[in-house]
């Protein structure tokens, strides 16, 4: 029998422009593909007409199956000889669980490949012609997560807030639509200045992409100002304060809601 692998691939983060050759080289070996709610629709294309496509993602009050269930079926179809694509949103190791995955299917000896991905937090800084770093005003990029276990906002214990506050950096926040606001409260009270700017971009590089542009401190007063929708990446730091190419809805104030044009 024709011995089995796992191809772990990021799928970027929607547009099937930024997929990596090699991630559609997976496709077009796939017999199955397990597919995360957040891989682009143009994505799955690429894949094999008779290859099966099975739907494992969250998607908000629909059921989705536990990451126990999913390593078990990876190492099932794999052991069964197949050629198994786990196909991801931007990359498989950021925020992707795809490290669990990996134990899984190093633990029960399957042969595994990693195609790495474009991941969401670096398709939104393209998007804006932002710079993620950048020599005058950000010397380091900090990808967190905005949630917890629990679904509560998180309290970046593990982060050394002052360091980061004293400028110079960079924090993408995935996760963080319903926590976006506790973060910036959070931020201020290690010290982050009030005026420090904020970019949150929803569905990077899908057609209906979507920035808002404000401050820490608007932020923290009025939790719903940005009005964002998930997936969003939020991006703290002086980087967002620079000019931006495209449109950018702009929260001065609660009221005030200004459209510019770059
Ligand atoms: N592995 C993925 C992240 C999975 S966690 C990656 O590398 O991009 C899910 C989070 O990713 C979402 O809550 C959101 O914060 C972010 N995300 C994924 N796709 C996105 C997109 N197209 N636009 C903005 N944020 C996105």
């Amino acid at each position: 029998m024709k011995e089995g692998r796992v191809l772990l691939v990021g799928a970027g983060p929607g547009d099937p422009e930024l997929l990596t050759m090699k991630a559609v080289r997976a496709l077009k070996i796939a017999d199955v593909v397990f597919y995360d709610k957040l891989v682009g629709k143009g994505v799955l294309e690429h894949a094999r007409r008779e290859a099966e496509l099975i739907p494992v993602g969250k998607s908000k009050g629909a059921h989705s199956v536990p990451q126990a269930e999913i390593n078990a079926l990876l190492v099932e179809r794999a052991k069964a000889g197949q050629t198994v694509v786990r196909l991801k949103g931007g990359d498989p190791f950021i925020f992707g669980r795809g490290g669990e995955e990996l134990d899984a299917l190093r633990a029960a000896n399957i042969a595994i490949e990693i195609v790495p991905g474009v991941t969401a937090g670096i398709a939104a800084a393209a998007s804006l012609q932002v710079p993620l770093t950048h020599r005058d005003v950000s010397h380091t990029v900090t990808f967190v997560s905005g949630h917890e276990a629990g679904g509560k906002a998180p309290s970046f214990e593990h982060l050394d807030l002052k360091a980061l506050a004293s400028g110079n950096n960079t924090l993408v926040v995935y996760m963080g639509v319903t926590t976006g606001a506790a973060i910036a409260q959070r931020l201020l009270e290690a010290g982050f200045r009030p005026e420090l700017p904020v970019i949150a971009v929803e569905n990077a590089s899908r057609e209906d992409e979507r920035r808002v542009a404000t401050t820490i401190s608007v932020l923290a007063a009025h939790p719903d100002s940005l009005g964002l929708k998930s997936p969003a990446v939020l991006i703290f730091g002086e980087v967002a304060g620079l000019p931006v190419a495209g449109v950018v809805e702009t929260v001065l104030a609660h009221e005030e809601v200004k459209h510019a044009y770059a």
